[in-house]
């Protein structure tokens, strides 16, 4: 399955071998290839030039994203396919091999993950574990000579993240984090309405993401260890994200307040909500909330001229805006996100192109998340002033 072709174009002789291919590839994401090829090709190479295969995918961690949503995703996705999986349990490896066709020789457990070193068809491996635990497999799968996606939050420290980027940079392997929704059209047209200041310059922005914590949750996401935090860390992350690409800054600092337990019980390691607001240089703030005793989804911006805004704003479909205006400028088509987050970094990846959601942006996050819990712990405003300076900036 893994080497199927998925065009039938003939190869230029030139190109017949993998590496050749791939060098040709970059070359021509270089721009050397312009005079070979035309113009036209280099607006869409990848179309023009079709690899023999689509690069393989190996899911490390088959719980309720892959399955759900990530697998499915690369059944629709044109650049990359699933093609191996890393699992504990041999009856899912046995069920995921059915299932997709995914030949035995690709699946893997967690002690024998570091074989894929030896396995050609995996190009990419893709972390889909508990947040303390993508540190480990991030840094096997650099040594291990793979692109990386990793899900997010990237990690539960500042110290691991740095250590993760550091190994896929020994590695000269590309990074990125599952950060699907700068790849959806509606939170891409938040940035684009923000960055250029279409309704003029944003003067307030508010984010909330959160979901009733029910008896389907995880248990590892009430566990500090493992999750490094409760909502803020799975949900909030998003609001967090979706004021930084909307505004188009990274914040100067923050103040924050865990909101109280409701009485389930249930909230022993990790806070039950929290409130918080950012402050960017221009004097503008963002108040964001997230919680896993409320079902909530909404990012909203108030400009000098007006305000737009998304709701639901964060989910896997079903998102929908609307602008103070009534132009029709959020009235914009659902896709399924994960695929067009995997061909992205797929095309990334054959063309050596930086990708828009890299692990230094995952740093970035950490940081911040770590200057929240700080100022819900010390009831003081954290500076954020030294975090990484990156935003998935919109092309002018
Ligand atoms: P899940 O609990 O459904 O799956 C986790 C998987 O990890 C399970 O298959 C489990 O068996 C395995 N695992 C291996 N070692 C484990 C250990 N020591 N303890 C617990 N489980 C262990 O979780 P999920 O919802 O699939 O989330 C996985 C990751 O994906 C998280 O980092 C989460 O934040 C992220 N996620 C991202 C999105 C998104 O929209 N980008 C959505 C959901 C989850």
């Amino acid at each position: 399955m893994c080497s199927k072709p998925f065009r039938h174009f003939p190869m230029p002789d030139l190109l017949t071998s993998d590496t050749s291919r791939r060098e040709f590839m970059r070359t021509l994401s270089l721009g050397a290839g312009a005079s070979l090829l035309g113009a036209s090709a280099l607006a869409s190479p990848l179309d023009w030039l079709a690899p023999e295969r689509k690069l393989g995918v190996a899911l490390v961690g088959l719980g309720n994203y892959s399955t759900g949503q990530l697998a499915p995703a690369l059944q629709q996705t044109k650049y990359c396919q699933l093609a191996g999986v890393v699992t504990g349990s041999p009856a899912k490896a046995a069920q995921w091999q059915k299932q997709y066709g995914i030949p035995a020789k690709n699946c893997y457990d967690y002690q024998t993950f570091d074989r894929i070193i030896d396995n050609p068809a995996i190009d990419i491996v893709y972390v889909v574990l508990p947040n303390a635990l993508h540190a480990e497999y991030v840094v096997r799968a650099a040594q291990a000579g793979k692109h990386v996606i990793c899900e997010k939050p990237m990690a539960t420290s500042v110290a691991d993240a740095r250590r993760m980027i550091a190994a896929m940079q020994k590695a000269g392997k590309k990074f990125s984090v599952g950060y699907r929704l700068h790849f959806e059209p509606h939170n891409q047209a938040m940035m684009r309405l923000g960055q250029t200041q279409a309704y003029g310059k944003i003067t307030h922005l508010a984010a909330d993401n959160g979901f009733r914590f029910g008896s389907g949750g995880t248990p590892w996401r009430l566990n500090k260890k493992l999750s490094g935090g409760g909502p803020l860390m799975d949900m909030g992350i998003y609001c967090l994200q979706g004021c930084l690409y909307t505004k188009g800054q990274v914040p100067v600092s923050v103040t924050a307040k865990f909101t109280p337990e409701t009485g389930t019980g249930i909230f022993k390691e990790v806070e039950a909500g929290l409130n918080w607001q950012l402050r960017f240089a221009d004097g503008s703030v963002a108040d964001c909330r997230t919680s896993y005793t409320e079902n909530v989804s909404r990012l909203r911006a108030e400009t000098a001229n007006g305000w737009f805004e998304l709701e639901p704003a964060f989910g896997y479909g079903g998102l929908a805006g609307r602008t103070s205006k009534n132009d029709g400028l959020l009235n914009l088509p659902n896709i399924n996100q994960q695929a067009a987050q995997l061909d992205d970094f797929a095309q990334c990846v054959l063309l050596n192109k930086p990708t828009r959601v890299p692990g230094e942006m995952g740093l970035r996050d950490v940081q911040l998340l770590e200057a929240i819990y700080r100022a819900a712990e010390t009831g003081q405003s954290a500076a954020t002033t030294d975090v990484v300076q990156l935003i998935d900036r919109v092309k002018p």
